[in-house]
């Protein structure tokens, strides 16, 4: 791929604006010599204004997705793709959040840019682990652990029942809930069927991926050997 266009496509500008950014000098190696937009290098021995150029696509990101924003693109509000920056929007390929949290649940947040990669984390066959902490309104009534294991709990407007999924009892009113399917609301939802409300509600885990290294609003990009433990 020609250098204007790969340095457009990570948001840097228009084609038009980063042949400019070419002119003015503002691209160059490493070592600071000037490159031109015919020049044969490297994505890693590309520099902007003294900065590594951004990653290539096949970018995934783990999030620690705080209170408060939303994943979908078109909320007027506060948005997760308003913490990455902001010529991470203009990227093409896009990224998107590989499935949703609600605006009040904080926690783990993939993002990515490779498609392929999100149908096989959100998939239903792949049948992906993902763990959430919850505290609750009121203390469990007893029978919510054999309840959400049988394979039986049909939440309300739905046609199919649950798959089942795994409650540790960590106090009467908080609770580690791992599920398998991403139906909206699903951990909400599940609580309510009982009887109970979810007061707070924070992923984790997805797999075997724990939510580490990143602090409520930050970001990070995750290796081949961090995606692994995905699957
Ligand atoms: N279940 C919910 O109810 N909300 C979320 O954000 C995620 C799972």
């Amino acid at each position: 791929m020609r250098l204007v266009k790969l340095i457009a496509n990570l948001g840097y500008g228009s084609r038009k604006e980063v042949a400019w950014m070419f002119r003015e000098g503002r691209i160059t190696d490493p070592a600071g010599e000037v490159l031109y937009a015919d020049d044969k290098v490297e994505h890693a021995q590309i520099h902007i204004d003294g900065e590594p150029l951004d990653p290539p696509g096949g970018m995934l990101l783990m999030m620690h997705k705080p209170l408060g924003v939303t994943c979908s693109r078109k909320d007027p509000g506060r948005v997760v793709y308003d913490l990455l920056p902001p010529r991470y929007r203009q990227r093409s390929p896009a990224l998107s959040t590989v499935g949703r949290l609600d605006r009040d649940t904080s926690g783990l947040l993939l993002i990515t840019d490779d498609g392929a990669l999100l149908h096989r984390i959100i998939s239903p066959r792949a049948n992906v682990t993902k763990v959430y902490e919850a505290t609750l309104a009121q203390d469990l009534r007893g029978d919510e652990q054999a309840l959400f294991a049988s394979g039986t709990l049909m939440l309300e407007s739905e046609t199919t029942p649950l798959l089942p999924a795994k409650l540790e009892v960590l106090a009467p009113r908080h609770v580690r809930l791992s599920i398998g399917e991403g139906r909206y609301h699903q951990v909400r939802r599940m609580f309510a069927a009982t009887g109970n409300n979810v007061e707070t509600l924070a992923r984790t885990a997805i797999g075997q991926l724990q939510l580490q290294g990143v602090q409520p609003g930050g970001w990070r990009q995750l290796g081949a050997d961090e995606i692994g433990r995905i699957f």
